[in-house]
């Protein structure tokens, strides 16, 4: 009998059997949903600790005025894009974030998107971590889906699922998740990208903080509790 928490001595083929469970169950996510680069990057800004509604109403409230570009946004004052973003929540930290980003675009890469992007995985994501109000998640989101390197995104549905199918024990930091799953698998940008967008569609119909698992694709290997 399986205990509670129990770390599984063959974490690649439970992930893939995990994933190809959700691959199975929902199909090609296509993600990121943006048209464009710095789309993404702002996208993943606004969405820290909000849902993706509100960051479609920031976003569209950007497009409107025409500042989805750099150099557009650059030359605004951090409290009028602030305005602009209201709807993402905690507009001024974020537009502080953004406006941090821009400046680290614009001294590091002269303000050339495609060149911060083409800098190399290691690279562009301390860079990232280097700008105020850019955490891990941010970092790998946007190393993940606008640098297109192989890297693991890891979030608060990730932990819960992974914990519940007994690859993590409580308590387990990003780096520690990240890392199991990257020794597990391939470098596999593609991979990674898909696997990261099934389990937050997982997280955003079954597996909230309160998970309802009832008809959750992946039940049947359930190991531990949740709270
Ligand atoms: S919804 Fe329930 S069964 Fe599914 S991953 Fe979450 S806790 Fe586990």
């Amino acid at each position: 009998m399986k205990k509670k928490n129990d770390r599984s001595p063959r974490p690649r083929q439970r992930l893939l059997k995990i994933y190809r469970r959700l691959e199975k169950a929902y199909g090609p996510q296509g993600w990121w949903p943006a048209k464009g680069d710095f789309e993404m990057i702002v996208g993943a800004i606004l969405t820290q600790n909000t849902s993706w509604a509100n960051v479609t109403r920031a976003l569209d409230n950007l497009q409107r005025a025409g500042l989805l570009t750099p150099k557009k946004m650059a030359g605004l004052a951090a409290v009028e894009l602030g305005g602009h973003i209201r709807p993402a929540g905690y507009f001024r930290q974020k537009s502080r974030t953004l406006k941090e980003f821009l400046r680290f675009l614009r001294e590091g890469y002269r303000g050339n998107l495609e060149d911060m992007l083409a800098s190399g995985q290691e690279k562009l994501r301390a860079g990232l971590l280097g700008v105020r109000g850019i955490g891990p998640e941010t970092a790998d989101s946007i190393v993940l889906y606008a640098g297109h390197y192989p890297v693991f995104v890891v979030d608060a549905y990730t932990g819960r699922i992974f914990r519940c199918q007994g690859l993590i024990a409580e308590g387990a930091k990003y780096a520690e998740i990240q890392g199991m799953v990257m020794a597990g698998l391939e470098p596999d940008e593609r991979l990674f990208n898909e696997f990261h967008a099934l389990l937050v569609h997982l997280g955003k119909t079954h597996c909230r903080k309160n998970p309802r698992c009832e008809g959750c694709p992946l039940i049947r290997d359930r190991v531990s509790s949740i709270s």
